[in-house]
């Protein structure tokens, strides 16, 4: 399976770099006319292009829906947790509204998206221009249009704060509820399920979509388009790291006084499987094991913790899609003020929550965060090629934080056994 995985990988970046060639072989060789723009350009790279934009817009409501009322509905296992359940979840959030305040930081540190114009790629998509534009809602009616008034409503025209909202109310309830609707908690999580393979069978046509979508952009703008790519990604491996050596480790040290290096130095194996797998629930097992075994916390917290992190805490994946919001917005001239970086981290935050912790999940819940702030959604086309080693990077940081927390939580509880985590040695056979 895994094989299968990595070929995905190679297929889309050949798939990338054969986007870049053929785009920029039609901007600078083929001189611009009926032929290169009716059949190709705006013809049939659009229409492919633009049919693997829609089918990952497809995607997002039930797959963020299932997803939220299944993450939600799994803390009733363990009622007995609950003031660590309340705590870990407000330390998850934190940590994700932080992660994408650095990742904002960063991207207007490094402005991945100035100087080159990229809005003449846009053909779909100006109406979402227009809506950042006149995007004049106060912050009040902004938070109160988090409540649906018709939740049938908010699915059918993709509202997803009200979605998110929704999907936890119901998520907490089949907690609740218990046994008494268990039919339904199986529904749900059977649709996750059926949501989890079609978003892997749209995968297998990114090549496709990929390929289209660059050749596309390349061939409107040639070569400036390159570099923006490359400070993008720049932009989303440093703010991880500052994620990951400098946020992480400074709450490990100020919240639950142990040592973050020993930290680190025990944990490393469990990033690096995160890192090739890019794959969250995956590494699960790994990451309860360790945490165990290697630093003495308590399993009856991480059983809970860690599946539920993997869940809904996704501090990279938030790193990434705040990144990308300042590069795209960049790249088509579309101007952020105070409120749409607040309606950014709130809606980063929560898409996070509704990220499931499977390979490029991500770049699909990433469209409903474009959205919040009317960003056109070509931009996703750009990163998408190069997302794969940025998803491994992020999935890394992902399960790292929800360890970090997990080892607050516990440390704060008194219970994980300090002998353990300070012995070097202890667990050394988990790997
Ligand atoms: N691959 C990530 C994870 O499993 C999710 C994503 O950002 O796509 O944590």
């Amino acid at each position: 399976k895994k094989q299968r995985k990595l070929g995905l990988t190679s297929v889309i970046l050949i798939a990338l770099a054969l986007g870049i060639v053929c785009g920029v072989i039609f901007h600078y060789l083929i001189p611009a006319g009926t032929m290169r723009d009716d059949i190709f350009v705006n013809g049939i790279f659009y229409v492919v292009g633009q049919g693997f934009i829609r089918l990952m817009q497809m995607l997002v409501v039930p797959l963020v829906f299932c997803s939220i009322v299944c993450g939600a509905a799994s803390i009733g296992d363990t009622k007995t947790l609950g003031t660590i359940g309340v705590k870990t979840l407000i330390f998850y959030l934190c940590t994700t509204a932080l992660a994408i305040t650095v990742a904002l930081c960063m991207g207007n540190l490094l402005n991945p998206g100035l100087g080159v114009d990229m809005s003449s790629i846009l053909v779909s998509d100006t109406s979402s221009l227009d809506k950042a534009q006149s995007n004049n809602q106060t912050v009040a009616d902004t938070l109160l249009s988090i409540i649906p008034k018709n939740p049938v409503n908010a699915l059918a025209s993709g509202d997803m704060l009200a979605v998110i909202f929704f999907a936890l109310f119901v998520g907490i309830i089949i907690s609740i509820m218990g046994r008494k609707v268990e039919t339904v908690h199986r529904f749900f999580e059977q649709f996750n399920d059926i949501m989890m393979k079609m978003t892997s069978i749209v995968m297998y046509v990114a090549p496709i979509g990929v390929f289209c979508l660059l050749s596309r952009t390349f061939a409107n703008v040639g070569f400036e388009a390159f570099m923006p790519m490359v400070k993008y990604m720049l932009g989303v491996l440093l703010a991880l790291a500052v994620q990951c050596l400098v946020v992480y480790m400074i709450m490990l040290w100020l919240l639950a006084r142990v040592s973050p290096i020993m930290f680190l130095k025990k944990f490393f194996p469990v990033m690096a499987f995160a890192f090739s797998t890019a794959t969250s629930n995956a590494t699960i097992p790994l990451n309860m094991e360790t945490l165990e075994r290697k630093m003495g916390v308590d399993r009856r917290i991480s059983s809970f913790t860690i599946p539920l992190g993997a869940t809904i805490n996704m501090d990279g994946t938030s790193i990434m899609q705040g990144v990308a919001i300042v590069f795209t917005a960049q790249l088509f001239g579309v101007p952020l003020g105070p409120v749409e970086y607040a309606t950014v981290i709130a809606t980063a935050t929560l898409a996070s929550i509704g990220t499931a912790g499977v390979p490029s999940v991500g770049l699909i819940t990433l469209s409903m965060v474009f959205n919040s702030v009317g960003l056109p959604l070509e931009g996703i086309a750009l990163i998408m090629g190069i997302d794969r080693i940025l998803d491994m990077t992020r999935t890394a940081v992902n399960i790292t934080g929800d360890a970090v927390c997990t080892t607050v939580v516990a440390k704060q509880a008194g219970r994980i056994n300090m002998d353990v985590y300070n012995d070097p040695d202890a667990g050394k056979d988990v790997d």
